[in-house]
Parts: structure tokens; sequence; C-alpha cells
């Protein structure tokens, strides 16, 4: 069952709303019915509706701000929380990231802007004999100018994943490397998101203040993670990060075998090829002892009727993105990468790739000052990098 569908289609951007995104209204609408009967519950309905609509409009204005630098987007989804605008890719230059993050935020200023010159500028206050927790319909104006006025600021927290983030990573990147800004602005997110859940907990912010407190922390660590793999996927070549020095399988061997080689060395998946060297599936280390316990199973199956065939194996001249992309989408623990004739040449594995994160991260804070001038030199492979760093 798909969660969310689409609603419109506007400017070539599909708009969707997510299932849980229709609660938003009814538990406004209830919540306005139990203070002030059934005006207050279609006031405080309505309400909720145009504050999303002004939240559509912030994303909006990001989607249609990297519109201008080429970049599409595939669609919008409004959740409860907020709306997603989801960019099939980040802009290159810092400066465009900034312009694109300070597009959804200034959408809200405007907004504010021209509700603070409809209301004549402090001609409308809340009317004092009003009840604080009821919305009345002619106090929309106020209260929607209110809530854009929150959306900026929220948004504008100097943390991932709010539009804050991305503005602070965006100035930091003007002058230091894209992973280092990334890891700043991630650091500078999570100490917010501290402070923030400390004043939250203390100051009587409530329990919902601290979720998003917390929402903020760990949100600030993935984009870190992902804004790194991004990097490395785009500046890595496949066959450097490949494993070539591994052991294969038969298919005639049998589960002995396959425990034999699990034991003598450290590696955990087999690939078990054909006499012609033809990758046909791969042993999992999980497979394996599941099998053995099995009670149709035992040392002496044949690893083929054991072995995953699903697991998708990749071209040797594919990019890394797309090799890293198609191990993601299986979830495999290893992927075999194979020549024209389907013939295996090497593995690329979760732990190697997250062994290279490390060397590239360590690579763009500078390290050994060999490196350094290596890497900028141009004259050493990342490979050759990380065959140094092994030897200290
Ligand atoms: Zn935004």
């Amino acid at each position: 069952m798909r969660w969310s569908f689409k609603i419109a289609r506007v400017a070539g951007i599909d708009v969707r709303i997510h299932l849980t995104f229709l609660l938003l209204p009814l538990w406004f609408a209830f919540n306005g019915y139990q203070h002030g009967g059934a005006p207050a519950a279609i006031g405080a309905a309505v309400f909720s509706l145009l504050v999303f609509l002004c939240v559509l409009l912030h994303e909006f204005g990001h989607a249609l701000t990297a519109q201008r630098y080429g970049i599409r987007t595939a669609d919008i989804t409004l959740w409860p929380i907020g709306g997603v605008a989801r960019l099939e890719r980040l802009p290159d230059q810092p400066m465009q990231e900034l312009v694109v993050a300070l597009a959804g935020p200034a959408v809200n200023v405007v907004i504010a802007a021209v509700l603070a010159l409809a209301l004549g500028l402090g001609g409308a206050f809340h009317d004092p004999g009003a009840d604080a927790n009821v919305l009345q319909l002619n106090n929309l104006p106020l209260e929607l100018l209110i809530a854009n006025v929150w959306l900026v600021i929220f948004n504008l927290i100097p943390a991932f994943p709010m539009d804050g983030g991305r503005v602070l990573r965006a100035l930091l990147a003007t002058r230091l490397p894209y992973p280092r800004a990334t890891q700043i602005a991630a650091n500078v997110g999570q100490g917010c998101a501290i402070l923030f859940g400390f004043w939250a907990f203390f100051g009587g912010g409530g329990p919902t203040l601290v979720l998003i407190a917390f929402f903020i922390f760990f949100a600030a660590g993935q984009e870190a993670t992902a804004a790194q793999m991004r990097d490395l996927t785009r500046n890595v070549r496949l066959d450097e990060a490949l494993i070539t020095d591994f052991k294969t399988l038969a298919l005639d061997a049998t589960l002995a075998d396959a425990v034999a080689l699990l034991l003598r060395g450290s590696q955990h998946d087999f690939p078990v090829v054909n006499s012609a060297g033809q990758v046909a599936g791969v042993l999992t280390r999980q497979d394996l002892i599941a099998a053995l316990g099995s009670e149709n199973g035992g040392p002496r199956l044949r690893v083929a009727e054991v072995m995953r065939t699903d697991i998708p194996s990749v071209p040797a001249g594919a990019s890394f993105e797309t090799a890293f992309r198609a191990m993601q989408e299986c979830a495999c623990p290893a992927v075999p990468v194979v020549d024209r004739a389907g013939r295996l040449v090497g593995l690329i594995t979760p732990e190697n790739v997250g062994e290279m994160m490390m060397i590239h991260s360590v690579l763009a804070h500078g390290g050994q000052p060999a490196w350094r001038t290596a890497a900028a030199s141009g004259d050493a492979s990342p490979a050759e990098l990380a065959a140094r760093a092994t030897r200290g």
C-alpha cells in the first residue's frame, strides 16, 4: 500500500500528501471543538490547512529556485510535521545551495509581510475578550502571520535538516572542502539540538519540543553521513573500492568446503563461480550457518543449493555510484563485479566502502602532510593513499 498520494501537479512538480497528513486538520478540529464548539473546530481546521499551504509554498520556493539552476524536483510531499521537496541532486556551487536554502524561508517572509500590510500593521490585535485557546475565524490572518514568522525562525535554526543548516554549510563550503563544511555544520546543528533540548526539558517547553530536539540531533548526524557518502561516491572510481583479494567457491563445492574457508580467513561471504569463472551466485555467511543447522541441510549440501542468486552483479566499467546504489538496493553483504564475459573481477562490500569513507574523511581533514601533497598533485590514487595510510 502506498502511504502518499498525488493531489496536484504544479510547474511540473507532483504535490503529494502523506496519508497521516489527513489526521492533522482532524486533530486540530477536534481540539478546537473541545475548547469552543463547532465554530472553533472549523476555524482550527482551516487554520491548519492554511499553515500547510504556507509550508507548501515554502517548498516551492526551494524547488523553483533549484529549477533555475537546472535541478529538477521529483515531488513535494506534505507530512503532518512539514513538507519535503525531493530535489534530484544538490547544487554543486555553495552559493547556489545558499540561494536554494534561503528561498524557502524567503517565501514565508513575503507571506508574513503581505499579511502584516493587509492587517494595517498593528490595526488588528487579538480581541482581548477572546479565549487564547480558541481560534476565531476573524483572528486567522494574524494567527497565520505569527505562524509564518515561526516558520522562518524554526527553519533558520542552523541545524540539519533545517534550511539554516544548509545555509551554514554553504557559507562554510565557500572556504572549506565540502565534507569538512558538512561535518562542522552537522556538529553545530547537534550542539543547537542539545541546547534546544535542555531548554525544552528544563525550561518547560513540553515533550513535543524535546522530541523535536531529538529529531534534529539525529537528522544532523544522518545528513553529515549522507553528504560524505555523496561526496565519496562522486570522487571514487569503482576499481579503487574493489576487493580483489578474496576466495571463491566452485559450484560443486560443499558447505563443509565453505565452512573451511570461513574459518581460515576473515571473509564472510563467498562468490560461487562456474568452471569458466562466471558468477553463479553468492553464499552469505548467514545462509551458510542457517543451512548447516536446518533439517535437510548439513555439511554435505552443495553450495549451489544454498547460494543467493538474486544478488545483482555490476559490470566492471560501471561508476562507483552505480555499484554503490546496487549494493544499497539489494541490501546484500557483497556485490560481485564482473567483466564483459560475466567473469568475476572483484567484490564490493559495505565494510570496504565504510573503510574508504574513513580514509576519505581523513584526507578531507588534511591528514598527514604527505597525503595532502600527494592528493593535491594528483599523483596518487585513493587506493595508493589508502595503502600509505595503513603503512602509517
Ligand atoms: Zn525549507
